[in-house]
């Protein structure tokens, strides 16, 4: 039969053009599968050579058979070079260009909160203070009672924390570093002046308050300790950390564990004092809390208060960092975006 054997040499044509064609693996399954596969075009001939007559069988079968040799030959060498195409693009994208630049580690350098406190600790220690520190986790004695915060007493609204669970209930997260004040009391007897860094905890949190936050806060005892040694520390403080020629002022406040107690200003950094939004209009951005120490806290540690007076300031280190460098809004310190942070 003529036809069958036009019909074998024309899918070997159609199928050497798929197989030339493929451009990838894929094309080249799909040609295989039309053309010499199981169910391809020439398998199917091949298993209708039986029913032709017996002396068509021979030829028809040898055709069929050398075709599809041929196209699975074709088929072989064509996937070799698609595979081998394939390897030089990914060696391409791959390759190194050692010309290039090499790319190094991006070098950190300390957050600004870090930074401005340990600016802080250096100026108080060249000022004759040591550094102490305390834990964390509180107990409610150290952190409100011993420094004259009785229990109910509504100075506690001020600083409310996070109760920690436990089986006395006495444990807090410590509102402020003062708690390191009464433990180094405990510990030596006058003349003390330390200074207590830390993180302390309150649940609050708006532009300009964060429930969690670092302090500095200072005490100083011996004997003849006076409201101006406590005011000569500080102005010099300030002009160690703000410059020498920034105004400061002194305003009567309110501490359960300092009488008298004070709050201290700058001058606003923002608008020098003639009055802006920062500084609510009033020229002074508030930095700090202080006071002589109270005769009541005294009697907690086993101090004489007709023999020692002694003064005692605390200050956050987010709210200092926050003037230095015009910060507006104390989130932003500790979302930790490195295009925020890499400006200090
Ligand atoms: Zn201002």
């Amino acid at each position: 039969m003529p036809g069958t054997s036009e019909q074998i040499t024309r899918l070997r044509e159609e199928g050497m053009a798929a197989i030339a064609a493929a451009r990838s693996e894929s094309d080249l399954l799909d040609a295989k599968g039309r053309f010499f596969g199981k169910k391809g075009a020439v398998s199917g001939i091949l298993k209708g050579v039986a029913a032709l007559p017996v002396e068509e069988r021979k030829a028809v079968g040898e055709l069929a058979n050398r075709t599809r040799a041929e196209l699975e030959s074709a088929f072989d060498a064509r996937l070799a070079g698609i595979r081998d195409q394939e390897r030089h693009r990914s060696e391409g994208r791959e390759r190194i260009d050692v010309t290039l630049p090499g790319r190094g580690p991006m070098p950190g350098h300390r957050h600004p909160v870090s930074q401005t406190m340990s600016e802080i600790i250096s100026v108080f220690r060249r000022l004759g203070f040591s550094v102490q520190g305390g834990p964390d986790v509180e107990k409610d004695y150290y952190n409100f009672e011993a420094l004259n915060f009785p229990p109910e007493h509504p100075a506690r609204d001020m600083q409310d924390t996070f109760y920690v669970e436990s089986a006395a209930g006495d444990l807090v997260l410590r509102t402020h570093t003062s708690p390191v004040q009464i433990r180094t009391m405990e510990r030596m007897k006058p003349p003390v002046r330390i200074i207590a860094p830390g993180t302390v905890y309150r649940s609050d949190s708006d532009i300009t308050h964060s429930p969690m936050f670092h302090q500095v806060e200072g005490l100083a005892v011996d004997r003849d300790i006076t409201m101006a040694d406590l005011k000569g520390l500080l102005t010099e403080f300030c002009r160690m950390t703000f410059g020498p020629t920034k105004p400061v002022r002194f305003r009567p406040s309110y501490f359960p564990f300092t009488e008298p107690s004070a709050e201290m200003d700058i001058q606003c950094v923002i608008c020098g004092g003639s009055g802006c939004r920062v500084c609510k209009e009033s020229g002074w951005l508030e930095i700090l809390g202080a006071g002589m120490v109270d005769p009541t806290v005294f009697g907690f540690v086993g101090y004489d208060p007709e023999e020692y007076s002694g003064f005692a300031f605390g200050m956050g280190i987010e709210r200092i960092a926050m003037l230095r460098h015009g910060i507006s809004d104390i989130r932003l310190l500790f979302e930790n975006d490195i295009r925020f942070l890499s400006q200090f």
